[in-house]
């Protein structure tokens, strides 16, 4: 039987919710292929984590020397289920772990790749990807020759589903050689125990309107009442107001969430490039004619200094009364 595999990322002994969404679209197409579901699990202590993923299979590759990752370990690792189970596809989050893995495996195993693609369906028995090109300015449906069809998937654009009730994956204990030339030896995490910006179903962003970094305190208040991550843009970035890991852009992150608020931000295209796939937009602007309202579903029409801090109180307002 056609089956499509998924790589299922872990970070901290935690499953990334990105993983969850390419399992969930890999249920999706397989209910259109008639296909079964298995995922890659890769790491130390990982193995836990195999039940409830809601894949048919799970392949685990569970060793003390999978402790940090090395992207010619992962890619073997990936390229040695694929050689066993010949998968229709291979779905991978485009996280930054996704966007250096995929590339290594597609080399590997001499697929075509199509990169943060943000629809997939099934035409004729086989897939059909949508994918923003031009920062986004134009979408593009690309189909592979060949298989497997390796695709990777933009966090937050594809619905979570989940797991059925009571099902259990069969488990399949792997191994592979650890030996590498390049691993990940530390991480420092800079934005500790906030909110990842690619993965935030939230996001509360800043631009130029806040006039100096002494106000992005507002944007940051805003971002707290809602439990959101915050953004943003890269005149602020560059400026050296805030840290470039904060940037939503064409060079700095892409993000999909549930809400963006951008307060401050003209609207750039190369803004537009990051945030656009977003659910819901709300644009905060003094200028009528500031791009950002072509894009925005909401807009706010007036000055950011007065509009946040009561934007501020009735988000807490309304959390607090929901409990
Ligand atoms: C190759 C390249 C790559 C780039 N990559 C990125 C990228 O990744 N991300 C990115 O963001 N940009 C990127 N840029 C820069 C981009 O072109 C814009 O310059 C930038 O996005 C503008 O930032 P901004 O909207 O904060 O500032 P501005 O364009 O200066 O806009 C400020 C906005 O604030 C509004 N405003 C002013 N005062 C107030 C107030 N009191 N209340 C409410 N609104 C107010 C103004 O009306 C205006 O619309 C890139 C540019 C290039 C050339």
């Amino acid at each position: 039987m056609a089956t499509i595999l998924t790589f299922a990322e872990v970070r901290d002994g935690k499953l990334r919710r990105p993983s969850l969404e390419a399992i969930s679209e890999a249920r999706r197409l397989a209910a259109g292929l008639g296909a079964t579901v298995s995922t890659v699990l890769i790491g130390n202590g990982v193995a836990g984590l195999a039940s409830g993923l809601g894949a048919d299979t799970v392949h685990v590759f569970d060793d003390a020397a999978l402790a940090s990752y090395a992207t010619e370990v992962w890619a073997r690792a990936v390229a040695k289920v694929i050689a066993a189970t010949k998968p229709v596809a291979v779905l991978i989050p485009f996280t930054a772990l996704g966007k250096d893995l995929a590339p290594r495996i597609a080399a590997k195993v001499g697929a075509g790749l199509v990169s943060d693609c943000v629809a997939l369906k099934v035409v004729d028995g086989r897939l059909e990807a949508r994918r923003p090109m031009y920062a986004g300015k134009a979408f593009a449906n690309v189909r592979w020759e060949g298989e497997p069809q390796i695709a990777t998937l933009r966090p937050n654009v594809f619905a979570l589903s989940a797991p059925e009730a009571g099902k259990t994956a069969q488990v399949v204990t792997e191994t592979v050689e650890s030996a590498a030339r390049a691993r990940v030896t530390s991480v420092k995490a800079t934005a500790e125990g906030k909110v990842e910006l690619s993965e935030a179903q939230v996001i509360v962003s800043g631009g130029r309107g806040l006039k100096g970094p002494e106000h992005f305190h507002l944007v940051q208040e805003l971002g707290d009442a809602f439990g959101a991550a915050v953004g943003a843009s890269r005149a602020i970035v560059d400026a050296g107001w805030v840290d470039h890991q904060l940037q939503v852009g064409q060079t700095g992150k892409t993000v999909s969430p549930s809400l963006y608020i951008a307060c401050g931000i003209s609207g750039a295209i190369q803004h537009l490039a990051g945030m656009s796939s977003s659910r819901i937009i709300v644009a905060i602007n003094k200028d009528g004619d500031a791009p950002i309202f072509k894009v925005a579903n909401y807009g706010l029409l007036g000055d950011a200094f007065e509009i946040l801090p009561q934007l501020t109180e009735a988000a807490k307002a309304h959390f607090a009364a929901k409990g």
